[in-house]
């Protein structure tokens, strides 16, 4: 199996190749990697390959992962759905979460915010192709959700997130993409905090990137295939 530190070489370098080829300034495109279901000590293989932004998708394995790992520097993100009776936890370990996509869960991550830590920041989940997981707020009720996410004062509004179906055709992969950014580019009008576009995985990174991602969020190719 190929070691962790050559597939975030790998990465990042199919990274900065597609932000060259897309027009993207350099460093524009953030790495987030995706460990959920991986060990420990691939994740330390991966903190000391100089990765910062780890995903997580369960908070109950992540709350294990998060205190062995101990590092003040590292970024925890949290990008699976969330139950309303794993806010607390969520709000007190990370310092992201990508998958807000309703009112009660963004009310209870701001009551829960520790004081001495910063807001949390958060990014909206659109559930932008009306995929049939549950996931995410629909386009018309997501103005809404970002009016009341931006007057929350222990959120910071940072973004938009998407999870759309997988489709092998490249144009097939950038029309979601496309909508998003265009929606992103409405709000951020509005809500100057908003600097974040996380969209892209593993399968559909460059048309993400293409459309304008910030943060793509790879698993797969780095830890390998998930159990
Ligand atoms: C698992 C997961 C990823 C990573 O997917 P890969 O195909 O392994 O790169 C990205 N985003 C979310 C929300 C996920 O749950």
């Amino acid at each position: 199996m190929k070691k962790i530190a050559d597939s975030l070489d790998d990465i990042r370098r199919k990274i900065s190749v597609l932000e060259r080829k897309y027009q993207r300034p350099a460093g524009s495109v953030r790495l987030l990697a995706v460990s959920k279901t991986k060990p420990v000590e691939d994740i330390q293989a991966a903190i000391d390959a100089s990765q910062a932004d780890f995903g997580e998708n369960y908070a109950q394995e992540a709350v294990g992962k998060i205190a062995d790992i101990s590092n003040p520097r590292i970024n925890w993100h949290f990008i699976g759905p969330v139950q309303s009776n794993k806010t607390r936890t969520i709000s007190e370990l990370f310092q992201w979460i990508h998958s807000v996509d309703r009112k009660k869960i963004a009310q209870r991550l701001n009551d829960s915010r520790p004081e001495d830590l910063p807001p949390l920041n958060i990014c909206i989940q659109v559930n932008i192709s009306n995929e049939d997981t549950k996931s995410g707020v629909v386009l018309c009720e997501l103005d809404e959700l970002a009016r009341i996410c931006s007057g929350l004062p222990r959120l910071k509004l940072r973004g938009l997130m998407a999870i759309p179906l997988l489709s092998n055709s490249f144009e097939q992969q950038r029309k979601p993409f496309r909508q998003l950014k265009e929606k992103f580019i409405q709000l951020q009008s509005a809500y100057p905090s908003m600097d974040t576009l996380s969209m892209g995985t593993t399968h559909d990174m460059e048309a993400a990137i293409a459309e304008g991602s910030t943060m793509v969020r790879i698993g797969t190719a780095i830890f390998g295939e998930r159990m």
